[in-house]
């Protein structure tokens, strides 16, 4: 008999709650999100709370409020919230207590046993202090789990013989890499080595410190120094962080900072990147650290994989990628990879069958063709906006420049695959964009790359300075042969200096064929989606087994006849869909 036992992530940061249900996994929301603050507090009346609400009043009542009680997991050094004394394991009863009775709320079923997840380095302590957390939130922990481990599990690691993994974790407060190897369903953590205080924190106070520069280079005075004031700036930039893992710059327009005064500015990418270097290099260094330890090169590992949600910042997989020689996986949610893993070594606990996490990914990376002149002559490349893994639906910008003055039009040529030079890609389309303003060279041009469900890549470019833009939607499956003088038409119209009359003709015939999918293809795909949308949704509620098989079986199939553009196949799918949902829906 099957019995079911959730995975639990009790992060630093935040905590998240999954479980297999019926061969389905499903990650939990608390408080109608899914992810849950690992916050803990105590209103004016005594009352507790736990999560966003308690986060919330953090700044009006720090001492009412505990925070990253993770770190003290183990000690027997006391807490002190709303004037009385609280062990560590008390206050993470209380988080995995709220995960819990929100849990069963949304499963329509009593929770009792648990998977629940910790770092690699906790030591036996700790672990029993985690264990003992739970107990005291009345559930049994059949397993505790190394948080490498479950994202090892998620990914299905270990079907395909022996694998060695590298896990880098970068959270919001704690950093950490493990080498972790596993053959035969047995995973084993090699090494690990991280920093219990650096992470995506540190990076919004460097933007915070930026933006109190700025606020006094422009006010002549500096900005108060208040908790409400800290608290409102580190919000901002926090946002701003998070933008700017999609988008090249980002202006901030905050009226009444301080109560008078306006924070007016503007952080590009590189700027911003500049910044946080020196911290990242430090963890490039625990991640040779580990592998050295495990005695393994860059070259033996098959798998480099994000957790934590700061490893969405591009120069973090950028770096990794340049340092290890190998595209790093983040095709799973990276703040919910842990919870998912810990589900799923619940659910074979539990008599479920062995389950992975399906999602839809970018297979190739998809760029924006440019000139370099870092080979001494100008030289076209291929500059990645999209990376292969990226899961899917997504959305990136990247900010080009003019390379002359009073350059009138650019060419916006994108390109799939995951060579340095566009000859050796497939060119899916191209498009100008004309009438530039005068300006002199270095004129910034953004140019924003949207992939849907279906691969149809929506391009759009735009003058940063007056917000001209034009856009084409490119089919990323019709991508055409290897085509090498358009590349070489874009390098000439990149490096002119006037354009001459008749620039419409410069449309390479290639690109519109490619760019006009037929309408009926179009709407066959979109019903496609819609209906895969529909049948996910139905696959989260209760669905009988044999219906869940059946829907799963013609969702494989809908994708496959995607993938191989079999239309008449994919009509013939969707109708079938369309009638089972109707019923099931029902
Ligand atoms: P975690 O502890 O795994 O929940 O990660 C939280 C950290 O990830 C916080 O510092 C967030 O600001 C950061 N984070 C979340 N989303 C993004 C993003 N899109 N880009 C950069 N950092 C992010």
């Amino acid at each position: 008999m099957k019995e079911m036992i959730v995975g639990i992530d009790l992060g630093t940061t935040n905590s998240e709650l999954a479980v297999v249900r019926e061969d389905v996994l499903q990650v939990v929301p608390v408080h109608g999100n899914v992810i849950m603050p690992s916050c803990v507090g105590l209103d004016l009346a005594g009352k507790i709370l736990v999560g966003r609400s308690a986060r919330n009043q953090m700044i009006a009542s720090p001492e009412d409020t505990v925070l990253s009680v993770k770190r003290k997991m183990g000690e027997t050094s006391k807490i002190l919230m709303g004037g009385k004394e609280y062990s560590p394991e008390e206050i993470s009863a209380l988080i995995l207590l709220e995960l819990k009775k929100e849990g069963e709320k949304q499963l329509g079923q009593p929770i009792a046993k648990a998977v629940i997840t910790v770092p690699a380095y906790f030591d036996d302590i700790r672990r029993k202090a985690t264990q003992t957390a739970g107990r005291l939130a009345g559930l049994e922990v059949v397993r505790i789990l190394n948080e490498p481990t479950a994202a090892a599990v998620a990914y299905g690691a270990g079907s395909r013989g022996q694998e060695n993994l590298l896990v880098y974790d970068l959270g919001g407060g704690t950093f950490d890499v493990s080498v972790v190897q596993v053959e035969a369903g047995v995973v084993e953590v090699k090494s690990s080595h991280g920093d219990t205080r650096l992470g995506g924190d540190d990076f919004d106070q460097l933007l915070v410190d930026y933006a109190r520069e700025e606020f006094r280079k422009m006010h002549h005075k500096e900005l108060a120094p208040t908790p409400q004031n800290l608290r409102r700036l580190k919000d901002i930039m926090e946002k701003a962080k998070c933008r700017l893992s999609d988008e090249p710059y980002v202006r901030i327009r905050e009226e009444f900072i301080d109560g008078r005064n306006h924070l007016e500015l503007e952080i590009e990418r590189y700027a911003y990147e500049q910044m946080i270097l020196p911290l990242l290099e430090k963890t490039l260094e625990c991640v040779h650290q580990s592998l050295s330890d495990a005695r393994l090169n860059p070259g033996d590992l098959h798998k480099v994989m994000l957790v934590g949600g700061a490893t969405r910042t591009p120069l973090v997989q950028n770096l990794l990628r340049d340092r290890l020689q190998t595209d790093p996986h983040f095709e799973i949610d990276p703040d919910l990879i842990v919870a998912m893993g810990a589900a799923i070594q619940g659910g074979v606990l539990g008599g479920e069958k062995q389950h992975s996490v399906l999602v839809d990914i970018t297979p190739h990376t998809l760029s924006m063709v440019a000139v370099s002149d870092q080979y001494g002559y100008p030289r076209l490349v291929c500059v990645p906006i999209l990376h292969r893994n990226t899961p899917l639906p997504a959305a990136k910008s990247e900010i080009f420049q003019t390379m002359v003055d009073n350059q009138k039009e650019v060419q916006v040529a994108a390109y799939q695959g995951e060579e340095p030079f566009p000859e050796d890609n497939r060119l899916i389309g191209d498009f100008m964009i004309e009438n530039l303003s005068r300006a002199p060279a270095g004129n910034p041009i953004t140019v924003h790359f949207a992939l849907d469900l279906n691969g149809m890549l929506k391009v759009t470019a735009a003058e940063k300075n007056t917000g001209l833009s034009k856009s084409a939607v490119l089919d990323t499956h019709a991508a055409g042969v290897i085509d090498f003088e358009a590349a070489r038409r874009n390098l000439k119209s990149l490096i002119r200096e006037e354009e001459p009359e008749g620039t419409a003709d410069r449309f390479s015939s290639k690109a519109e064929s490619a760019s006009e999918a037929p309408a009926e293809r179009q709407e066959l795909l979109i019903a496609a989606k819609d209906l895969r949308r529909r049948a996910e949704a139905l696959l989260q509620k209760e669905v009988a087994a044999g219906d869940a098989e059946e829907i799963r079986k013609h969702l494989q199939e809908s994708r496959q006849a995607i993938e191989e553009r079999r239309w008449g196949r994919l009509q013939e799918i969707n109708d079938t869909l369309s009638d089972l949902l109707f019923y099931l829906e029902d």
